[in-house]
């Protein structure tokens, strides 16, 4: 793991232009502040980014072409030195009975799914001291949190 100043927010735009097309595609608005200033975090760029492009992926499978989709994309204040990602969809939402089954690896509820990108998710996330957490409402949507450690101000 190479852990290198990274801005987040910077990060996250180049995965907006990465997926944009697909969003497109699939009708999916994507909700973003387009003005946010950066937040250094110590991350490896690539590992996040598959985080997050893991994360965006779902959330866009979760949508299934249905009208009205929605991804929202927010970032926390930083607090005590941390930073929470946010990332909501407000597709089909994830049954109770399976939430806490869904970051165990090759667990997938899809045809051609490999349940591979949650579990690889946390490991990446727990290799940056950080977490991951979701919440979610059959029917209304899913939220997933990420925790992150931010670079302390050398003054
Ligand atoms: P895969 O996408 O290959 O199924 P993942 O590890 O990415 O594997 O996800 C595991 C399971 O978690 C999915 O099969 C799905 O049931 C559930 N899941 C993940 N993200 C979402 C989401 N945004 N909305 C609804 N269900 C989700
Ligand atoms: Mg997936």
């Amino acid at each position: 793991i190479n852990l290198v100043r990274t801005d987040i927010v910077a990060l996250l735009r180049r995965i907006q232009s990465l997926l944009g097309p697909d969003f497109q595609q699939n009708k999916i608005e994507l909700d973003w502040p387009s003005d946010h200033k950066a937040v250094i975090i110590l991350a490896d760029p690539e590992l996040i980014e598959q985080v997050l492009i893991n994360l965006l992926k779902n959330a866009m499978e979760a949508l299934n072409g249905e009208p009205d989709g929605k991804i929202k994309i927010r970032l926390s204040d930083v607090n005590n030195h941390r930073l929470k990602l946010y990332i909501s969809d407000n597709g089909m939402g994830i049954d109770k009975n399976i939430l806490d089954k869904i970051f165990v690896p090759f667990f997938t509820t899809k045809k051609k799914g490999t349940g591979v990108g949650l579990s690889l998710s946390k490991k990446i996330m727990k290799l940056h001291d950080g977490s991951i957490a979701v919440q979610s409402k059959k029917g209304k949507g899913t939220t997933f949190i990420l925790d992150f450690p931010v670079e302390q101000e050398v003054s």
